[in-house]
């Protein structure tokens, strides 16, 4: 390293305690890199790469970016994962004896982030931690460094579940201790986008642990603090905004694992990723920030204690009977800025003039707010209101103390109003006073010399200045002026009185400047003592917020509150909530869904395109939007409350694209039957798809079965396989149900009706005819199909399946009784098909079966097998 110059082999010494990172080393007006940060930053930035003379044999590979336009490369690299860490000077270059002092001051991560593109409105930023307590027990921590908001939980399972958590809160980056498992690091790095950090240090200092003071179990605060000391080492700053640590409990909500939540779009759509079409968009009325996250918060966490659920249904319908008061409200709202990232900047020292106008005018609000919603005379919401603290005094402080017009900048002045400051508002008097003399100076001159065009006028280098146009230069008296500068046109002079204000001006409007930022300082320390309360407002008015967001939806869309029963369904003229509002409204069919202790399970039959995974999905959008609080798509709704939904869809249905193998259709399936219990809702959707014809449709039925026996929950099943209808004879709380098609002129026309019953025929040709495939190719498929209907009976079906009409009554599985029956069932109902045909082939069967058997296998050449098998060939040809 001596070989080096001082500086590199300083950039070498803190380049070493942030291997991970691109370190941004701050060498006068630039962010520099050298080295391999140099070679890979200028690669993903597409910058240019340089070199320089490092005192080493080799130059060394450099690059850099503007210190003024750092913030988008940063945000650039925080968009791709990496973690960078700004170096300062720290030092007056001036003053520096040899190389200028430098500290990395920040290391900003994608889970630290405060602004820029990454941050989005309406969606937290979580950063989170795990611990593996080797005893089956794992930790689990969150937080939103923006909001400042932290929860905590402990997982008794398995890794699986870990996951499941992780997935739930879309963090960016996860905090570890440094030894961790390496499969189940791989485990997050191979399936999300996520950024890994590691921090040793999980111990809270006194001066921390008001945040961890509401956990009880040793093993929250520990990985609760693991994620703090992070916070802090990368930040350097004391983080006053944090919240304490919240500790939840993932039963205390319906479970939703990963693939349920994908399948039904619950935030974002399978195609687009975008959140556009789900459901979160159909139900996001709310109109601050902070209700449209906790919106998705709640979407993501639906309840489970139907109390809680009817206080929420309670006030969306007095929202909903109340119209103008819920209108009034939300007008109000609209004016309440992001009180919880507010905080956020306010602790991180990043917040300006304008942001605390904003925190004024949600402030003032809050007071006609607070009694707008008692108007509403729902107790819920007059508790709410009433916890609201609309702050005055700080209110008022902003209001004396702010203009309304405020800069970005906090070091330009003009932000605090006059007589705020006594001694501000003698520094802007003397810089007035100034300009008004050098006003009244540009009268008089002009009347003296009678130069109508002579003006005053200033600029950063030569101050105040008198200028003349050439034109006029004959008119000014001699040695009066001080020439200062020529341009084109015109001559810029100066006096000694002019020279003389202008230091005046200058020396109070350095002061204003610096007195301003003082004052603006001292203000923002008195929001951080407001800080707590910021929070609690946002919590309260996020609340309402999506209250009122439940109400407009459910008004403008027409739903009904749901009620809740133990286990009986019962939906009138129900509608898919996103598939409606995408759709035109008139052309949706609505459907009945009735289910109870005979009808735990339906078995969906019916064309393509007919509607069965809508009127799934239908079900369970439903029971979430139920149990988040908000009323429903239907005419009347009587459901029970889930504790967990799951829903499935088969391989060859499955949108994702490649990801989804039958392995993957199966582990997801095994998944749902195994955590599912009485009280769940599972959805399985043309599950068995994924493999050939009979392996999936044994596997099928043994799904339904193992499902009837095993958990008895309520069930949907859609399939293709007919065959499967016959399990209604079986299983007792196994009912057939079907979406209706009709024939019109050898053309299907969906009804997308649900009616008791299965389907009888399958479309799949007459869906190839509407998608206009060649009619030639149609006609050949027909074809083809009535020769397998026919050829159909030769093989060998599924066990226990069957048609025949005497099992019907019989409510055991008997599976001797169900193999023994088959053979006649077959028969009859083939020769009721056409008996002609069974006659010939039956005869040309036993010939062959004949001749198989005659052949004596141990006296023959292989030239005599092939001959004998050429034989056989030919016959069956015939
Ligand atoms: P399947 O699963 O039976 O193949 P889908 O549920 O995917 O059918 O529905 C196919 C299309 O039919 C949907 O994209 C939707 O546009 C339309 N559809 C489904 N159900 C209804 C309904 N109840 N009313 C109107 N259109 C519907
Ligand atoms: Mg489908």
């Amino acid at each position: 390293m001596a070989k080096y110059t001082p500086m590199i082999q300083q950039y070498l010494q803190i380049k070493a305690q942030y291997e991970d990172a691109f370190l941004f080393f701050r060498l006068g007006d630039f962010y520099e890199m050298f080295f391999e940060d140099a070679k890979r930053a200028s690669q993903e930035l597409e910058i240019t790469l340089t070199s320089r003379d490092g005192g080493g044999q080799e130059r060394i590979p450099m690059c850099g970016v503007p210190y003024h336009s750092a913030e988008n490369y940063i945000q650039q690299l925080l968009a791709k994962g990496y973690k960078i860490a700004i170096c300062e000077q720290t030092e007056d270059p001036k003053q520096a004896k040899g190389v200028v002092k430098r500290e990395v001051v920040q290391l900003i991560t994608p889970g630290t982030v405060m602004n820029g593109s990454l941050i989005e409105e309406k969606e937290n930023n979580y950063i989170a931690s795990i611990s593996d307590f080797k005893d089956g027990s794992f930790g689990f921590a969150l937080c939103d460094l923006t909001t400042g908001e932290g929860r905590v939980t402990l997982l008794t399972g398995e890794w699986q579940d870990v996951l499941q958590e992780f997935a739930a809160a879309q963090a960016k980056e996860c905090i570890l201790e440094p030894g961790l498992d390496d499969t189940y690091k791989k485990d997050l790095t191979e399936r999300f986008q996520v950024t890994l950090s590691y921090e040793e240090n999980s111990t809270m200092t006194d001066g921390l642990k008001p945040l961890v003071e509401k956990l009880e179990q040793e093993k929250l605060t520990i990985t609760f603090g693991r994620l703090i000391n992070y916070l802090l080492r990368t930040q350097q700053r004391s983080l006053e905004h944090l919240q304490a640590a919240e500790y939840y409990q993932p039963e205390a909500f319906m479970k939703l694992d990963i693939h349920s939540k994908r399948n039904l779009e619950l935030v974002e759509t399978i195609r687009t990723k975008g959140r556009n079409g789900s459901l979160l968009w159909l139900l996001d009325k709310t109109v601050t920030a902070m209700g449209g996250r906790l919106l998705k918060h709640w979407i993501e966490r639906p309840l489970l204690d139907c109390e809680v659920i009817t206080v929420r249904h309670h006030v969306v319908e007095t929202f909903i009977e109340q119209f103008f008061e819920r209108e009034e409200i939300r007008e109000l709202l609209k004016g309440v800025y992001d009180l919880e990232r507010l905080a956020g900047k306010v602790a991180f020292g990043n917040v300006n003039g304008r942001d605390l106008i904003q925190l004024k005018k949600s402030l003032q609000q809050l007071p006609i707010i607070i009694e707008t919603v008692k108007k509403l005379n729902n107790p819920y919401c007059t508790r709410l209101a009433e916890a609201i603290d609309p702050c005055e005094p700080l209110a008022a402080l902003l209001e004396r103390g702010l203009k309304e017009e405020a800069p970005l900048s906090v070091k330009e002045g003009n932000m605090i109003r006059d007589g705020f400051n006594e001694q501000l508002d003698q520094y802007r008097d003397a810089s007035r006073n100034g300009k008004t003399w050098i006003a009244q100076l540009e009268l008089q001159e002009k009347q003296s010399t009678g130069i109508k065009s002579l003006k005053i006028g200033y600029n950063k280098v030569f101050g105040y200045y008198i200028e003349v146009t050439k034109a006029n230069l004959h008119l000014l008296p001699e040695g009066r002026y001080e020439r200062k500068q020529t341009l084109t046109n015109a001559e810029r002079y100066i006096t000694p009185e002019l020279k003389e204000k202008e230091t005046l001006i200058l020396e109070a409007e350095e002061k204003i400047v610096d007195l301003e930022y003082e004052l603006f300082m001292q203000i923002r320390e008195e929001v951080k003592t407001y800080i707590q309360s910021l929070q609690e407002i946002a919590k309260k008015v996020s609340e309402l917020d999506v209250l009122q967001s439940f109400a407009t939806i459910s008004e403008e869309q027409q739903y009904v509150k749901p009620q809740f029963s133990k286990r009986e369904i019962q939906i009138i003229s129900g509608r898919h909530a996103v598939v409606e509002k995408v759709m035109d409204r008139q052309l949706y069919v609505a459907n009945d869904v009735y289910m109870n202790e005979e009808r735990e399970l339906l078995l969906i039959t019916g064309p393509n395109m007919s509607g069965k995974s809508t009127y799934m999905r239908q079900l369970a959008l439903t029971a979430i939007m139920a149990q988040i609080g908000c009323f429903v798509p239907a005419e009347e709704a009587v459901l029970p409350v889930f504790d967990q939904v799951f829903t499935r869809i088969g391989a060859a249905d499955d949108l994702v694209g490649g990801q989804s193998t039958f392995m993957v259709e199966m582990l997801e399936t095994k998944h749902a039957l195994s955590k599912a219990t009485q009280n769940s809702l599972i959805l399985l959707d043309e599950i068995g798809r994924g493999t050939s014809t009979y392996d999936g449709m044994a596997l099928a039925q043994a799904i339904i079965e193992y499902i009837h026996e095993k958990i008895g929950c309520k069930t949907l099943f859609s399939t293709h396989y007919h065959e499967l209808t016959a399990l209604e004879k079986e299983l007792n709380q196994l009912k057939n149900v079907h979406v209706k098609a009709v024939e019109e002129n050898g053309q299907v026309v969906f009804l997308h009706k649900v009616h008791d019953g299965a389907a009888d025929k399958s479309y799949g040709i007459h869906v190839a005819k509407l998608a206009d495939l060649p009619d030639q190719l149609i006609d050949r498929a027909q074809e083809i199909l009535i020769q397998f209907e026919n050829g159909k009976q030769e093989l060998s079906p599924v066990p226990h399946i069957q048609t025949e009409e005497s099992n019907r009554k019989e409510d055991t599985i008997e599976k001797d009784a169900s193999q023994t029956a088959e053979e006649p069932a077959q028969l009859s109902l083939f020769e009721a098909e056409d008996k002609s045909v069974k006659k010939k082939y039956s005869s040309q069967e036993e010939q062959l079966r004949k001749a198989l058997l005659d052949i004596n296998l141990l006296d023959m050449t292989p030239l005599d097998a092939m001959n004998t098998l050429y034989e056989l060939q030919k016959k069956v040809k015939k």
